[in-house]
């Protein structure tokens, strides 16, 4: 038996403006992003189905949330109102963990090379 991470990709489009961003900081305006986000499990393949986890189980979970957010503006959501990636990484990690087995790593993509990693950790 071996250990492996699966990661499924799921993508939004939503529009933000980040308050707390200095004054005169573009992303102080109303604008949008084509947002992602990876779910990433870890855990033991299972001898007997020779795999951790269905994919479909990560989307039966993950998709609705991803519709949650889709064409929203993401201030008006209680915890979003300062939508940054890191906020939004812990956001849906947290809506996720209860109902997920094995959750590793929440990665935000907000452009298409920007991106954030989040694990769950708390200082
Ligand atoms: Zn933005």
């Amino acid at each position: 038996m071996h250990t492996v991470k699966l990661s499924k990709q799921f993508s939004f489009e939503a529009a933000h403006r980040l308050p707390k961003a200095p004054e005169g900081h573009k992303c102080r305006n109303l604008h949008g992003h084509s947002f992602r986000f990876d779910v990433e499990v870890m855990g033991p393949v299972d001898p007997e189905t020779a795999w951790f986890m269905d994919y479909k189980d990560i989307s039966s979970v993950a998709k609705p949330i991803a519709d949650e957010l889709d064409h929203t503006y993401l201030n008006e959501i209680p915890g979003l109102e300062d939508g940054t990636s890191e906020i939004l990484a812990r956001w849906i990690w947290k809506r996720l963990e209860k109902n997920i087995e094995g959750l590793h790593r929440i990665t935000v993509y907000e452009t298409v090379n920007s991106r954030c990693d989040y694990y769950g950790e708390e200082l």
